[in-house]
């Protein structure tokens, strides 16, 4: 056992079993997504969005993992205050490894071999410093174990936005997200693809909001890339 086994003890995230994160029998319950279009829900090749779907947004295509059931959100909640990277880990040595990294290998071609940047959806300064970290770097950082990509540090959110669940209509969600992120460098953002990355997507809002504003910049594509999905409405 490690010091850090001893200041944080392990155990498992959706179930409490000691002595791991994430315990077999939690992985075996994990249940992997099928790749559809963000657009229409519809099952598409890799997650790209379909053709026609396009005029609808700025995303370009969407692979995320897991469903967002009452399991994973459990372990991404937990996980947000805990070992969050060697959580990540343990979804690559667990029952379901072999899928996790099919899933990965495949992003690459998700955006046609071409991906300049990974954009971890950032928090707003003051949600960063209450929090100490980003979960969406951390997972940007895993990622680059198997796509290395650099990190793309030039865009900001400009404004602190009130809890989504909060925001009682869809109208109310958008103008509460408009203009909640700057791009410090727009040149160079021109012809550029973007990996966004986060932990969840459920009504997709914000990462509508960060790809719009990096297509008005002039990014080429915008790709997305979540833990975990949740029924978008
Ligand atoms: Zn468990
Ligand atoms: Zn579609």
């Amino acid at each position: 056992m490690g010091w850090i086994d001893f200041l944080f003890p392990r155990f498992c995230l959706g179930c409490g079993w000691p002595g791991v994160y994430l315990c077999d029998k939690c992985l075996g319950r994990l249940r992997f997504c099928p790749e559809i279009c963000f657009y229409c829900a519809r099952r598409s090749w890799l997650g790209k969005t379909h053709h026609p779907c396009l005029v609808d947004g700025p995303i370009d295509g969407w692979s995320s993992l897991f469903y967002y059931d009452r399991l994973t959100k459990k372990i991404i909640g937990e996980a947000k205050y805990r070992q969050f990277y060697r959580v990540l880990h343990e979804f690559c040595f667990g029952l379901g490894r072999c899928e996790v990294l099919r899933r990965l290998g495949r992003l690459k071609d998700l955006a046609d071999g071409q991906v300049d940047y990974y954009l971890p959806v950032p928090l707003h300064p003051q949600k960063h410093q209450e929090r100490g970290f980003n979960q969406a770097d951390i997972i940007a950082a895993w990622l680059q174990g198997f796509l290395p990509r650099p990190l793309f540090a030039g865009v900001e959110r400009v404004r602190p936005t009130l809890p989504q669940a909060q925001q009682k209509t869809i109208v109310k969600r958008r103008q509460n997200l408009r203009r909640a992120f700057r791009i410090i460098n727009r040149a160079a953002v021109v012809g550029k693809t973007f990996l966004v990355v986060d932990d969840v997507v459920t009504s997709g809002a914000t990462v509508t909001e960060l790809a719009r504003a990096l297509k008005i910049a002039g990014a080429a594509r915008v790709y997305l890339f979540t833990l975990a999905r949740g029924r978008r409405n």
